[in-house]
């Protein structure tokens, strides 16, 4: 049997992200990329109140990464994790209001009984990053997990190959398909090549050869988010990893689906 993934994404594509962890110590979110009203209903779509997270950890400072910030920052029990370039790039006139810990890229530190690293990622924000976030493994009854949240890069560096390199389950963009991106009219071109670029996101294509070229034994969950509504689909996802990764990997592969909401299997 294949088990559960130790992360929740409560919802994800390129109109909104958050994701759910869980540990014995800790309750927290990755990024909030939906309305603070949303969050606190996804939330308690999974029997969770807002009152019982402990903190928000934020990659950059896109809306559809923070714009939750708006209908949260009242909630004293939250703390907002970022490092200072994306909290100075986040406008909102109570800002001050939350309770806010910076920290500097690169660095790793601890909240509660969650190890977390930072790692700059390609990306056309002030200085987004990635995570991972591990715990457990002291005996039996808590396993160890390694969660690696990687979203909105323009492309794999041997950075982010390196700290994801250790990943028990990687949650990783598959943003576009390049056929869909080409035909689509909503955007116009310089968006397009902003999309395209070495800061932008990563295509399906991208993904699946780096999931070709390199696996790790340890990874259990490979969970495929971020993926554009307008410009990619479920379809074309199954169609090119069918093409391009082996049987082995994509039965670890399951796909965040935005437009049922829910994981599918690839
Ligand atoms: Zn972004
Ligand atoms: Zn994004």
């Amino acid at each position: 049997m294949i088990s559960e993934p130790p992360i929740t994404i409560l919802g994800s594509s390129s109109s909104g992200n958050c994701a759910l962890v869980q540990t014995a110590e800790a309750k927290v979110l990755i990024d909030a990329g939906f309305s603070g009203k949303r969050i606190c209903q996804m939330l308690s779509d999974i029997s969770v109140r807002i009152e019982e997270i402990d903190a928000v950890f934020l990659t950059h400072e896109h809306a559809d990464h923070t714009q939750g910030f708006r209908g949260l920052y009242r909630y004293q029990n939250l703390t907002w994790i970022s490092n200072k370039e994306t909290f100075e790039s986040i406008a909102h006139p109570n800002k001050n209001k939350a309770r806010w810990n910076h920290f500097e890229t690169g660095n790793r530190f601890s909240f509660k009984d969650l190890e977390i690293d930072t790692f700059s990622i390609p990306h056309d924000a002030a200085d987004p990053v990635g995570f991972t976030f591990s715990w457990g493994g002291n005996d039996l009854f808590s396993p160890h997990h390694n969660i690696a949240w990687v979203l909105d890069l323009g492309h794999m560096t041997s950075l982010v190959r390196d700290k994801i390199s250790k990943a028990t389950t990687l949650v990783i963009e598959a943003n576009y398909d390049q056929r869909l991106l080409e035909e689509d009219t909503k955007r116009p071109w310089s968006v397009k090549q902003r999309i395209l670029s070495r800061h932008g996101h990563l295509s399906n294509t991208a993904v699946a050869e780096y999931l070709h070229s390199e696996v790790s034994p340890h990874l259990d969950h490979i969970l495929l988010a971020h993926i554009s509504k307008d410009c990619n689909s479920p379809e074309a996802i199954r169609r090119v990893f069918a093409q391009k990764t082996q049987l082995a990997v994509r039965s670890k592969i399951r796909l965040f689906n935005p437009f049922s909401e829910a994981i599918e299997i690839l």
